[in-house]
């Protein structure tokens, strides 16, 4: 058993179409079909008319939902949406949709908490809490899917809560999932990672070519050190190697996030260093201004420095977008509506381990 996952009933993602079938027993097998397409149509099981109702409440209850509503908020004229969910073991997660003109984008949780420990995110700051399952993370794009109507959910990145490299397997799951359930195609799908080496190994390994992003923020030891505390276990020239071979096996193009940090990695001496590992891989870079969080005292640069930075990026070659900060009045960025509905004091975030503020 994978280490931070107590047994708990799998939740109605978290079944295969012929486990749902055993589930139900001895309906016939249309029946588990149509509940199969109702359950992925993200439609609750009272919804579900189609069904006799003595097998929607076999549904309600054999087959439960893994996410509970805790809190939703909403910002950017109704363009993004943010949902802080209850898992069945108390547990909070979150998850963001970003509408765009004709599309929408979700952004999902792959733990709850994060064990990386980097400084500048509140997940960090929490602390790890427990992996989610496949299905706790198949159910938020399900439920994603409904609400972006009559939009087309196009993307999915994987940069909510928690570190997708750090839980691979039930992500990886879900990847698959996604792609021949949903059908979203892989490379519409994201995976975020702070540069867990073997995992990017892994992912250069399966068939399916997700685009890969790598959470950067540093491009020299010292400093990455300092921000990603990972990077001790898995320098930048690890890093960067195992970047390469993603890139030559899967065609994909690779991006670097960057966290801008106000006096920290804002420097023209960053954009130089950042420049030159970016550039041998091609990759994108995506600037975000950093959102401040309770635990990290140093701010977002101004709106001049961060353009700044990224002119200096494009007049070395680099492709470099600034990223809009989506849903910053209603703490979108990382692990933020958990926290704070922690210090709101509602339910507590449960924490496994202290919290750095
Ligand atoms: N653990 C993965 C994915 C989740 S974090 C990763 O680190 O890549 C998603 C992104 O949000 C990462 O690029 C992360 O560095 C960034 N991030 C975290 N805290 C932030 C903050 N306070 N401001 C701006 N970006 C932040
Ligand atoms: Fe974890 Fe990513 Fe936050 Fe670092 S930035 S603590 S890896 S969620």
């Amino acid at each position: 058993m994978i280490v931070g996952v107590p047994a708990r009933p799998a939740t109605r993602f978290d079944l295969s179409p012929p486990e749902v079938a055993a589930v139900l027993g001895d309906e016939p097998a249309y029946r588990a079909r149509q509940v199969w397409a109702g359950i992925h149509a993200g439609r609750e099981p009272e919804e579900m008319t189609e069904l006799p109702a003595a097998l929607r409440s076999r549904v309600a209850t054999e087959l439960p939902a893994g996410l509970h509503l805790e809190r939703e908020s909403t910002s950017d004229g109704g363009d993004t949406d943010k949902w802080l969910w209850r898992l069945s073991d108390g547990t909070a997660v979150e998850t963001v949709l970003m509408r765009y003109p004709g599309r929408a984008t979700v952004c999902v949780s792959t733990q709850a908490g994060c064990a990386m420990g980097c400084s500048f995110c509140a997940t960090g700051q929490a602390g790890f809490t427990r992996h989610l399952t496949t299905g706790e993370i198949v159910e938020q794009v399900v439920r994603a899917r409904r609400s972006a109507l009559p939009r087309r959910l196009s993307n999915v990145v994987f940069m909510g809560m928690g570190e997708p490299l750090a839980n691979f397997g039930p992500v990886w799951e879900a990847v698959e999932r996604l792609h021949h359930d949903l059908g979203l195609s892989a490379r519409h799908l994201t995976v975020s990672t702070v540069g867990l080496v073997p995992g990017i190994r892994r992912l250069t390994a399966e068939a399916l070519p997700v685009n890969l992003a790598v959470s950067l923020h540093a491009a020299n030891d010292t400093l990455r050190d300092e921000l990603v505390p990972v990077n001790r276990r898995y320098p930048l020239a690890e890093l960067l190697a195992a970047c390469g071979d993603y890139v030559d096996a899967k065609g994909r193009r690779l991006s670097f996030e960057w966290a801008l940090i106000d006096g920290v990695n804002d420097r023209p001496s960053d954009a130089a260093e950042l420049a030159e590992v970016a550039i041998p891989l091609a990759a994108h870079v995506n600037l975000i201004p950093l959102n401040p969080t309770p635990g990290y005292l140093v701010r977002g640069p101004s709106a001049a420095t961060v353009r700044a930075f990224r002119d200096r990026l494009k007049a070395a070659g680099v492709n470099a977008t600034v990223r809009r900060n989506r849903g910053t009045d209603i703490d979108a960025a990382c692990g933020q509506l958990a926290a704070r509905a922690a210090a709101d004091g509602d339910q507590p975030v449960t924490i496994s381990a202290p919290s750095r503020r």
